[in-house]
Parts: structure tokens; sequence; C-alpha cells
């Protein structure tokens, strides 16, 4: 085979066969394939499109690039979900844990924070000694003693999607949906999940900028889903203002385990239910949502769901006592309140400029090798409609040093729009694909 042939074909808008694509993978993975003629492919799949089969082929190629796991020998069935990123998106650590109480298996592998949205194992690493650093045996042992289990990605699983998303980076090609979509569900194929529930958010602090964008990369994703014997539902969520209250770190950890213990903020709490829920609707467990709902609420109310998380804790060598005292996690030194100065209505909350205010605080990470700071963030109580009065509480940032905290007070204000006239809330979610 060619690869300028495979490029001259997709440039004329041709459709690459199943042959065409599985070659390509496999020679860019083994690195018969320079980058050169890899980017001119990617531009002009960016260009001309994929149709739902070539997508398919591409994902399961890039699946099959490296380890499949296959974790029927520990359980029947197992479930994952994965978020399309966003700011205060603490979602997993309430899920995972209210699924597995309901008795699902869930084996999941998360990955660190991407420009403004936090990631799931940058907030469990607020747990002193907690690794997501587990070899497969240690995986499936894990998960098949306490039904849930939570490791960072290995460059084992998907090496071509690696690869090729460090090279659309730098290409501007990332932003194709049968591309995201691909990308994504890789991972989640290889990862050798039966049903996957996608979140997928919208908005100003989310990847996809509109509802026609989310549901298009939706569509494809469940249509790879299902094609590769997947039970798959995408869920399109708000990402407009940030989800709960808290972003950072830790005390994005300490709002999870309030939510666990029935305390959490109404909007984050009704996204881990219905996430939860289309999770156990998936695995059999029950026939409706509604049904799933009821079961993820009794098990955070008979205390089922925060004792799973503190066994996922402990498995992976965090401190589990901090899952029942979460003042013991880490504080930032400087707290600081600040108050709205005039009255109105709150017509937006920029969940982007909040998270990248976030990362600047120390939270997240300017460079690839920079070191987190879990302490740091804000807290966010106010919600896209709410009513102000001058004085009011807008929001408390978290600091270690002063010149951050004074930024961040700044950068908070500037988040914030306001209106004379009553603004609607936002919708928290949008629709169902399936
Ligand atoms: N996340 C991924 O894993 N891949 C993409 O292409 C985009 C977001």
């Amino acid at each position: 085979m060619r690869i300028v042939e495979i490029i001259e074909t997709k440039r004329d808008g041709g459709s690459l066969t199943q042959e065409q694509i599985e070659w390509f993978i496999e020679a860019y993975t083994a690195g018969e394939v320079p980058d050169y003629q890899a980017a001119a492919l990617l531009m002009a799949i960016y260009f001309q499109g994929m149709d739902r089969r070539e997508t398919v082929d591409l994902t399961l190629a890039m699946a099959r690039s490296g380890d499949q796991l296959d974790l029927h020998d520990v359980v029947p069935f197992v479930v994952d979900k994965h978020s399309s990123g966003g700011v205060g998106d603490k979602t997993t650590l309430v899920v995972q844990p209210s699924v597995a109480a309901c008795g699902v298996p869930f084996g999941k592998m998360s990955g660190r924070g991407l420009g403004s949205s936090g990631g799931t194992l940058d907030k469990m690493e607020s747990f002193p000694g907690w690794t997501a650093d587990l070899s497969l045996a240690q995986f499936k042992r894990q998960l098949g003693e306490i039904g849930l289990v939570l490791a960072g990605q290995t460059a084992k699983l998907a090496p071509a999607d690696g690869k090729l998303y460090a090279l659309r980076d730098v290409t501007g090609t990332v932003a194709n949906v049968s591309l995201i979509a691909a990308s994504i569900m890789s991972k989640k194929l290889a990862a050798g999940a039966d049903a996957i529930v996608l979140d997928v958010k919208l908005g100003k602090g989310a990847f996809m900028p509109d509802l026609a964008s989310a549901r298009e990369l939706a569509r494809q994703m469940v249509d790879i889903g299902q094609d590769a014997g997947r039970k798959t539902v995408a869920l399109i969520a708000d990402m407009n203002q940030p989800l709960g209250h808290a972003v950072g770190n830790a005390l994005e950890v300490k709002e999870a385990l309030a939510t666990l213990n029935g305390q959490g903020p109404d909007d984050f709490w009704a996204h881990c239910l219905e996430i939860s829920a289309n999770l156990l609707v998936l695995a059999g467990e029950c026939d409706t949502v509604e049904e799933g709902k009821a079961l993820v609420t009794a098990a955070r109310d008979d205390g089922r769901a925060l004792a799973k998380f503190r066994a996922m804790v402990a498995a992976q060598g965090g401190e589990a006592r901090m899952v029942d005292h979460p003042d013991q996690l880490a504080q930032a030194t400087l707290v600081e309140d600040v108050m709205a100065s005039r009255e109105g209505f709150v017509a937006g909350i920029d969940a982007g400029a909040v998270g990248w205010s976030c990362v600047r605080l120390g939270g997240g990470r300017m460079e690839k090798s920079a070191q987190i700071d879990h302490a740091v963030g804000k807290i966010i109580p106010i919600k896209v409609g709410d009513q102000l009065h001058a004085g009011d509480l807008i929001g408390t940032i978290h600091a270690n040093d002063p010149d951050s905290l004074a930024f961040a007070r700044a950068e908070l204000r500037n988040s914030i729009t306001w209106s004379q006239e009553p603004v609607a809330p936002l919708p928290h979610f949008y629709e169902t694909v399936m």
C-alpha cells in the first residue's frame, strides 16, 4: 500500500477502505509512515471528513494498536464513563462509587488536567499516597475485589491515538468531530467496558461550544460504541458555568465527599444522579432512569457509596481517614471571600475563565512538567439567574501567595456578567443521545 495514494484519495473527497485505514494506523504506529505524511492525511480528513464506516474503522484500528483489556475473567460486566471535560467537573468521584455501590463493577482509566479542565487523577492525588499507577494485574484484582478502580491511562492503551493526538495538536487538526470521536472512543473501547455513558459538555468551559457541535460529537461517539458492540449512551450537559461550586483539586474532592454525604450542590448531585442512573440502566440493574436514580440515592443515603469511595482510596494507597476528615486535605494559606459590589441578576459565569484562573493559581499545569498545588482554587456559590445585592458573597479564593490571590480576585469579578433584568437559570441537561 502507498501512503501517497491514501492521502490523495482523501484529499479528493474519496472514502478510505478498511484495509487502507488499518494499514495506515499500523504503519504509523510502527514509525513506518513519517509525521509529515500522517499530518497531510489528517489535514485531508479535517477538510473532507469521514463517513460513519470510516470513523468506526479508524477507531477500531486505533483501539487495536496496543493493549486491549478483557476484564471478563474477573467481572461479568463492567461499565465506564467519559466526560468531554469541564470546569468543576468532579463527576467521576461521585458516580464511580455510587454505581459500584449498586453492584455494578466500574473500571476506569482517567486522565490529567487539559487546558482549563481539571483532571480526575490530579484531584484524587489530593489524598497523600494515592496512586493511579497500577499494573494490569492490580487493576483487575482491585476491580474483582471491591468493584471499582481508577487508574491512569498507560501509554500501551491505544498508542496510535497518543501519537496522532500529539500530531493533531501541533498541526491544527484537533477540531474535527470524527477525529475527536475516534480518539476518545478508541481509548474507551481498548479499556474493556461493556457499557459506556458519555458526558458531553457544551459551552464556554467545554470543548464543544454549542448544541449543534455537541450533538454531532455525541451522535458519532454513540454510533462508534454501538457499532463496536458496546452499550453506549451520551448525555449532553451544560458547561456555561462551573459544575457545582468548587473548582480546584482538594476543594473539588471536598465537594465530592460532601455530595456523597448528601450535602453537595443541587446541580452537581443532579448531574451525578443522571449519569449514574443511565449506567445502571445500561448494566441491566433497572429498567428506567428514574428507578436508577432511586437506587443511587439509596446508596448515598445509607453510606454505601461513601464506603466504596473509601475502599478505593485505601486500595490505591491513599490516606483513607481523610475521606471522613476532609478538613485534613491540603488547605491554602490565604482564603478570602469576594463580595458583589453591585446588585443585579447573574447573567453569566465564564467557566473557561474560572478554569484558567484556577490553573494560574497553581491548581493546573501551564507546562507539562509543572507541579500541581492541590490546595488552591475557588468556591463560587452563585449560579446564572441568581439575584444578588451589593455585599453578597460571589466567591471564595483559596491561594498560596498574595499576588496570585489578587489576580484571582480580579479574574473572579471579570468572569461574572450582570443584568438588571431577571435571567432564566441555565438548563442542566439538553438531551440524551442513544
Ligand atoms: N480528548 C481526546 O481524548 N481526544 C480528542 O481528540 C479530544 C479530546
